[in-house]
């Protein structure tokens, strides 16, 4: 198949375009590298040469117009009489592009709100054009701070709409509400992760999020930094479970939406103290402030993907966090 992956430097898509690519479909991705790692693309363009593509761009200038008229853009996006095999349609489109870690989407609020709405409204359009299903990127993240627990998909959040956190929030709210527009009205294929937090080997270890700070800090033998008192939970899904779950639902014929996370709710507190137990022993907890609307509590509820997709978290925390750490040892 050819296959088209938005955002196609971060840590999911390393992983998404590992599985496409070692099952031999040909895959064109793209990123405009605010938050993906450039290792990632190097690395996967010397072990498949010859069927991965990549595009450095920002999809929220992506319109069909400026597609056409860009040669690189173009030579792999646009549907052509004259094209090549390497041409031909997309049949599938992970719309994954997105800055979701809170100081990289907060850096430049207005490009995260824009990305989300500007950004997809573009790579719809293109979906359409190519008769591509396509399956978007949403997130725990528009329950808000959730006042019901766990999360199940029918609970519609409490997000709040002027905060820091409100452009990625409402932003992918907004995506899913775009995606629902163009499937009643345009017929567009498409399918709908929410993905709660998910962590492994290849996340930016300077994207100021928790596991990524706590394991950077502990190898580099300085206290965790933990916010607030520490009493807030996540749920944590390894990188593998989660893919897994992606493909799933690609595959699938379910147009709702489906929370795609693990059931190992754990308080941050207990998370940094385990960090310590695996890593060194001697280091300390330091408090730092609680960032605004830092949500108390998440754990999603996934009876809908156990039911539809056959699916469930496999990798316990403690294998998962050990698979981690041995990454970060190595860079
Ligand atoms: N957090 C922390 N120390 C850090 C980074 C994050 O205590 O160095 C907390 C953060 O306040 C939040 C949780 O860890 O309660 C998860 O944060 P992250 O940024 O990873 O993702 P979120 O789920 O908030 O989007």
């Amino acid at each position: 198949m050819k296959i088209l992956v938005t955002g196609s430097a971060g840590f999911l898509a390393y992983h998404l375009l590992q599985t496409l690519l070692s099952e031999g479909h040909f895959v064109v991705g793209i990123d405009n590298m605010v938050s993906g790692l450039e290792k990632n693309t190097s690395d996967l363009l010397k072990e498949y040469p010859k069927t991965f593509r990549f595009i450095k761009a920002d999809i929220i200038e992506m319109t069909t117009q400026n597609i056409s008229h860009k040669k690189e853009w173009s030579k792999y996006l646009s549907l052509d009489s004259t094209a090549s095999s390497h041409m031909k349609k997309f049949e599938r489109i992970y719309h994954l592009a997105c800055p979701a870690s809170p100081p990289i989407y907060q850096n430049d609020m207005l490009h995260t709100a824009d990305t989300c709405y500007t950004g997809s409204r573009n790579i719809f359009e293109l979906a359409l054009i190519h008769e591509a299903r396509i399956l978007i990127a949403s997130t725990s993240e528009i329950y808000g701070d959730p006042e019901v627990h766990p999360q199940p998909e029918e609970y519609r959040g409490n997000v709040n709409t002027v905060g820091p956190r409100s452009c990625y929030d409402e932003g992918k709210r907004l995506m899913e509400t775009l995606g629902y527009i163009y499937h009643t009205q345009k017929g567009l294929d498409i399918r709908t992760a929410r993905i709660f937090n998910t962590y492994g080997p290849r996340m930016n270890p300077f994207d100021g999020r928790v596991l990524t700070n706590f394991i950077s800090q502990a190898l580099r033998g300085e206290n965790l930094t933990v916010f607030g008192d520490g009493t807030q939970t996540r749920s944590f899904c390894y990188v593998s479970d989660l893919i897994d779950g992606l493909n799933r639902l690609m595959d699938s014929n379910i147009i709702e939406p489906i929370n795609l996370g693990a059931h190992n709710e754990i308080s941050i507190i207990e998370l940094a103290q385990k960090t310590i137990q695996l890593i060194d022993k001697k280091l300390k907890i330091k408090h730092k402030r609680l960032p605004i609307d830092d949500p108390k509590m998440r754990h999603p509820h996934t009876s809908r993907a156990e039911k539809l997709l056959g699916w469930n978290a496999q990798v316990s925390l403690d294998e998962g966090l050990k698979m981690m750490i041995q990454d970060f040892k190595k860079e």
